[in-house]
Parts: structure tokens; C-alpha cells; sequence
């Protein structure tokens, strides 16, 4: 498959690439530093339209295919993972099951000002007790009247601390299992949302992450996302999709970790002579620059068959699963190669080590990514 970029894509890509030299570079080890959200940053991407980009015009997004959209998510990440993700998440996970699954109305009323940038989204699915096992949720959602009642708390979530909306996944009937549970729309304004506790992470710490109470939350039956029993088929569906995302942001930190390496082993001089004149740096470097265009080849794949309307569920969990696992693995070469300045804080590269591990663990752990493409493959 051959992913030479269009005119218009290579465009797109120079054109983040110098927002994020100009706007992100200067603040990276800052709002790492601080665990700051850089609302400044997004408030720029919503401006050049970026928020909801994989969205149709008529719903405020820029009607880009999702190969676009995963490469502006890869080099936002090149600059700041914590940044790429925070996009990724809202404009994926938050915003997409509201295009795929909405009402008109729900998509008037909710997908527009998200697409614009006007409001945050997050997606709420694990619990203190369901991970991996999204099954073994908890939270319960009763009807009553013209209205459901959530009860239950979400643990994890992206945005929690100052997202807008949330796509809650509650179980509207126990004695169903997975065919029990559904989606719901809940606003930040409801008086049964609570953010309870912020958490503070190794890596990507500016984006925010806390857990979210639900007591006795009403939301009125027309806020039910998609159909009564299919919310755990739109949130496997919807994680299909957020896989191409946070692959996409481990090749944007693959791509920082061979950017650092170069730079470094061409003037750190030793022996006379700058370190990439030394054949194990530069099969450090090799192996570096094989995996990133390996995985970036896998990420693209994945979106192009997105974009072809192909099924790319394994493709997506491939994608992710290489992509995490390369970028840790060589996060940790990147810091070798910068030798005991790679271990200071405020290095680019220490904060790539940290920041990788993240993506080998959340929409889906490394081994549930195994189970799912041995799920496709030993049919
Ligand atoms: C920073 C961050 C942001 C997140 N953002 C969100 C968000 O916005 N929304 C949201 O809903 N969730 C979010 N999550 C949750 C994330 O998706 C989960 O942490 C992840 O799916 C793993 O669940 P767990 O942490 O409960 O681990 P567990 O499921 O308890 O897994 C622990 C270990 O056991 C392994 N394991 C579990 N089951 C099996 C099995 N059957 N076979 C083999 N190994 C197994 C896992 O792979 C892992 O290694 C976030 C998590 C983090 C850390």
C-alpha cells in the first residue's frame, strides 16, 4: 500500500507542525512539569478548525479524512504527548460516538459545539472494578418516568476534571450481560455528576484524568445514546477507532525519539568523535528508524481502511499494539543514547520514556489487543 501524502495532506502536516514548533515546543516541559491542561493550545486548534476534524462541515468539523486526522494527532504528539492525546481523546472517544450514534437532535445539541471546540467530550466506561473486563460493570442506569437514573462511579477518565459532556456506559438491564448495557449523554451541569479524585500519572501529565461519581444522576430518556442494550458494542466500536488515535501518538513519540537521538549523537563528542560515529549508536538508530516507519505504516493502514469504510478492527489493534510497544522500547534507547543527560528532567527524551508507557496500557492493554487480533485471526 503506498500512503504518499496528497498536496492537501502535506500541507495540513507542515502547517501543525510549525503551530506546534511555535505554540506547544515552548510550553512542553512546563505544563509536564505543572500537570497543566493547555486550554491556550486547544483554543488555537479550535480556531484553524481542528477540534472536530474528521467530522462532516455541516456539524462544525473540517470533513477531513481520518488519515489526516491521525497524522495532525502523530505530530502533535511528536511535540507533547500529553497534548496529542488530550485531542485524540475528546475529538475521538468524546465526539465520535455522538456522529456514529446520535439523534439530529442529539448531534445539533451536542456533536456541533464539540466539533467546534466550544465544548469538551470524554468518554466514561471503566470502573474501579471493570478494566479490561468492561463487562463486569457496575454502574446501573433505572428507568423512571420520562427519565433514567445513573447510579455508579467511573474511574480513569479523560477530560474528567473539565469536560462538558460525557458519554456515560451504564447497565440499563443486569440479567442481560453484555447485551445489558447502554449509552448515555450526561452534562457537567447535572446536579448528579460529581469529579471526584484527580490523579496524578508518571507521564502525559498534563492531561487530566479523575474519576467521576454518578448519584442518583437523572438524564432524560431522549439523552440515551443509540439503541436500549448496544452500548458495549458502540464502545468496543468506538475504542476500534480511538486505537488508530493513541497509535498515532506512539509514532508521534517515535518520531521525538529518533528527532532527540540524531541531534544528540551527531554533537555529543567522546573519544574525539561524535557518539553516532559508534556503531552501536547507530544500530540503536536503525532499529529506531525501522520500527517508526513500520508503525507508522500500520497506523496508516488502519485509517486508510477507516476511511475506505473496510472493517480495520484487528488493523486498529495491530496498529496500536506495535506502534505502544516500539515506542517504549525505544523511548528507553532514546535515553541510553543520551546517556546521564537523558535521565535529567526537563530532557525531551526522559519525558518520552515516560509519556510511551501510557500508550501500551489505556483504549486497551497490550495483551487486550493480542486477544483481539487473535480473536480475528484463529477464527
Ligand atoms: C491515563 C489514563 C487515561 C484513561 N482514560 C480513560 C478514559 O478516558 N475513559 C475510560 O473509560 N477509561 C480510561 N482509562 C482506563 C483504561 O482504558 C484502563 O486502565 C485499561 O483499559 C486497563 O484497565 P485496568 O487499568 O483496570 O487494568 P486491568 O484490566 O485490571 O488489567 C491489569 C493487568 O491484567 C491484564 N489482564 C486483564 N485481563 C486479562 C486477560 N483476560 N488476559 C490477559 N491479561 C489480562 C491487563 O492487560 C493488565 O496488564 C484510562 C486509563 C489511564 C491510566
Amino acid at each position: 500500500m503506498d500512503f504518499r501524502l496528497t498536496e492537501e495532506q502535506e500541507l495540513i502536516r507542515a502547517n501543525i507542525r510549525e503551530f506546534c514548533q511555535q505554540y506547544l515546543d515552548p510550553i512542553a516541559v512546563e505544563i509536564d512539569e505543572n500537570s497543566r491542561h493547555p486550554q491556550e493550545v486547544f483554543d488555537r486548534l479550535a480556531e484553524m478548525g481542528f477540534m472536530g476534524m474528521p467530522y462532516p462541515q455541516e456539524y462544525g468539523g473540517a470533513g477531513t479524512d481520518f488519515l489526516t486526522y491521525a497524522m495532525v494527532v502523530e505530530e502533535i504528539s511528536r511535540s507533547c504527548a500529553g497534548t496529542g492525546f488530550t485531542f485524540s481523546c475528546h475529538t475521538g472517544l468524546g465526539t465520535g460516538p455522538i456522529y456514529e450514534y446520535g439523534t439530529e437532535e442529539q448531534k445539533q445539541k451536542y456533536l456541533v459545539p464539540l466539533c467546534k471546540g466550544q465544548k469538551w467530550g470524554a468518554f466514561a466506561l471503566t470502573e474501579p472494578g471493570a478494566g479490561t473486563d468492561v463487562n463486569a460493570a457496575t454502574t446501573v442506569a433505572v428507568a423512571d418516568g420520562d427519565e433514567w437514573v445513573i447510579n455508579g462511579t467511573k474511574t480513569f477518565i479523560s477530560q474528567g476534571t473539565f469536560a462538558d459532556i460525557f458519554i456515560v456506559f451504564a447497565r440499563t438491564d443486569p440479567a442481560a450481560g453484555p447485551k445489558g448495557i447502554s449509552a448515555f449523554i450526561v452534562t457537567k451541569d447535572n446536579p448528579g455528576l460529581k469529579v471526584g479524585e484527580h490523579f496524578r500519572k508518571m507521564g502525559i501529565r498534563c492531561s487530566q484524568t479523575a474519576e467521576i461519581i454518578l448519584k442518583d444522576c437523572r438524564v432524560p430518556r431522549s439523552d440515551m445514546l443509540g439503541k436500549e442494550g448496544n452500548g458495549l458494542r458502540m464502545a468496543m466500536a468506538s475504542l476500534d477507532n480511538g486505537r488508530i488515535g493513541i497509535a498515532a501518538q506512539a509514532v508521534g513519540i517515535l518520531q521525538a525519539a529518533l528527532d532527540e537521538s540524531l541531534k544528540y549523537a551527531s554533537q555529543r563528542i567522546q573519544f574525539n568523535k561524535p557518539i553516532g560515529r559508534q556503531q552501536a549508536i547507530q544500530w540503536m538508530i536503525a532499529d529506531m528508524a525501522t520500527d517508526l516507519a513500520a508503525a507508522r505504516h500500520l497506523t496508516y493502514h488502519a485509517a486508510t481502511l477507516k476511511d475506505q469504510g473496510l472493517p480495520y478492527t484487528k488493523e486498529a489493534s495491530m496498529a496500536k499494539l506495535f506502534a505502544s510497544e516500539a515506542a517504549m522500547r525505544h523511548a528507553s534507547k532514546a535515553v541510553q543514547i543520551h546517556g546521564g543527560y537523558g535521565y535529567m528532567k526537563g530532557q525531551k527524551v526522559e519525558r518520552l520514556l515516560r509519556d510511551a508507557k501510557i500508550t501500551e496500557i489505556y483504549e486497551g492493554t497490550s495483551e487486550a489487543q493480542r486477544m483481539v487480533i487473535a480473536g480475528n485471526v484463529m477464527r
